[in-house]
């Protein structure tokens, strides 16, 4: 398969789709991303890289920052976490406080905020408070050691960051968090806010395609592990619309408000597409659309 080919074809069918969609302005420095940009990148477990359109530009993460911490506290701690965050889909918006009320401080899963305020702050106690341990892991892993975590994002967040503060509140009156509230705030914040490419995405996310074995060819994960997190990528990694992403793309995925995708194809690649116009339930049109086409096309797909 020409992949190089298709990717670039790909980039010429959803190009009426971009500058669709609205932006996450809820964060109000995100609102100022040019909506009329899509790229897209593909590494094999090898480390080849194929990437067309704008994969070289830097976006906001956001959201896709939920898997590499998760992917450190499992890899430190096992399935003790678990006992703190639940792993089902939660059928309501991603930063919703009803439900962590309904279910006594138990965030139905680690990709909506309240779960991924949990593992963010059972990762700042692993790894001595250090609120960069995600950064680290995506510089080593992508090879690229200019990643760093955007300011002007950040602060706009932290200003207007009134959802997630109280779900952290929240959460430390149930004893569910072992660290001070800001803190924990700071480091979910900050590793939100890192700026990447969906070359450095593709290429740091490839150990949920190879077992969980790292660039250097050491486990980060062990194959049961890597499972899971692909697992609970699939059943809630895109918002409230995971059925839909199932039924359209067929592939584990994270989705993040800055308009990014991370794909896993187990034992073979990873893809990450990026535009920022967003669809209802949060996740990028044209990323989504792209994705689509590249398993309708080669096949990859776990179904
Ligand atoms: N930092 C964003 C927030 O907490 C992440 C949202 C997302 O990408 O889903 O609202």
């Amino acid at each position: 398969m020409d992949i190089q080919n298709l990717l670039d074809d790909i980039v010429g069918s959803v190009q009426p789709l971009t500058g669709q969609g609205a932006v996450a302005d809820y964060i109000p420095s995100l609102g100022s991303v040019r909506r009329d940009q899509f790229g897209i990148s593909l590494a094999t477990g090898t480390g080849d890289v194929y990437s067309s359109g704008d994969a070289d530009v830097p976006f906001s993460i956001q959201s896709i920052s939920k898997v590499f911490a998760l992917a450190l506290v499992l890899a430190r701690d096992g399935d003790s976490i678990w006992k703190r965050v639940f792993r089902e889909p939660s059928g309501n918006p991603f930063n919703s406080l009803v439900q962590l009320e309904q279910e006594d401080g138990i965030p139905r899963n680690p990709f909506i905020n309240a779960g991924a305020i949990v593992v963010t702050d059972r990762l700042l106690s692993i790894s001595a408070n250090s609120p960069s341990a995600v950064r680290e892991l995506l510089r080593k892993e992508s090879g690229n050691d200019s990643i760093d975590t955007d300011a002007d994002v950040a602060i706009s967040e932290a200003q207007h960051g009134h959802r997630n503060a109280s779900l952290a509140h929240f959460l430390a009156s149930y004893g569910n968090l072992e660290n001070p509230v800001d803190s924990v705030l700071d480091a979910y914040i900050n590793q939100c806010a890192l700026a990447m490419s969906c070359t450095d995405l593709a290429l740091a996310s490839r150990f949920l395609a190879t077992n969980g074995l790292r660039s250097d060819g050491t486990p980060l994960l062990s194959p049961p592990q890597t499972k899971r997190i692909n697992a609970v990528m699939l059943t809630c990694g895109t918002y409230d619309a995971a059925g839909e992403f199932a039924y359209r793309v067929g592939l584990p995925g994270k989705s993040g408000v800055g308009g990014g995708i991370v794909a896993v194809v187990p034992n073979n690649c990873t893809i990450c597409v990026w535009s920022p116009g967003l669809g209802r339930s949060g996740n990028s049109l044209a990323g989504v659309a792209a994705l689509d086409e590249f398993t309708s096309r080669t096949g990859w797909s776990i179904f």
